[in-house]
């Protein structure tokens, strides 16, 4: 069993930050607890206006309310190892604008999204 240890919460607190949705910032952590501590980090994102590897920005500034959740973006960002892996660990936070954690359950598409790639054990704040 993984600890969520205090390291990963405070990257994540760091990275939701950096979103540019100013009233729901949201971070995705990927880890796999098998590895080594050191390299157990697969991807970690936040979410956005803009799809973040910038591939499908132009469809997306269509859709004026369209934001990418911080979940997909970090499994974007790390698909093909994301793929060839099983029982890897998805930790979300949502930071409020006092910069406190808020209740940050991955919605139904991210969930799937989960499903999808096989990471069934998700913890969120
Ligand atoms: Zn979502």
């Amino acid at each position: 069993m993984l600890k969520l240890s205090h390291n990963y919460i405070s990257d994540l607190i760091r990275t939701a930050i950096k979103s540019d949705i100013r009233i729901s910032k949201h971070a995705a952590i990927i880890i796999d607890p098998k590895r080594p501590k050191w390299c157990r980090v697969i991807s970690v994102s936040y979410n956005s206006r803009y799809n973040l590897d910038n591939t499908t920005r132009s469809k997306l500034t269509e859709k004026k309310h369209y934001t990418i959740h911080a979940e997909v973006n970090a499994i974007n960002k790390n698909k093909k190892v994301i793929r060839s892996n099983k029982g890897l660990v998805l930790c979300v936070v949502k930071v409020n604008s006092n910069g406190e954690l808020s209740y940050s359950e991955p919605c139904e598409n991210c969930k799937k999204m989960c499903e999808k790639y096989n990471i069934k054990t998700i913890y969120y704040s």
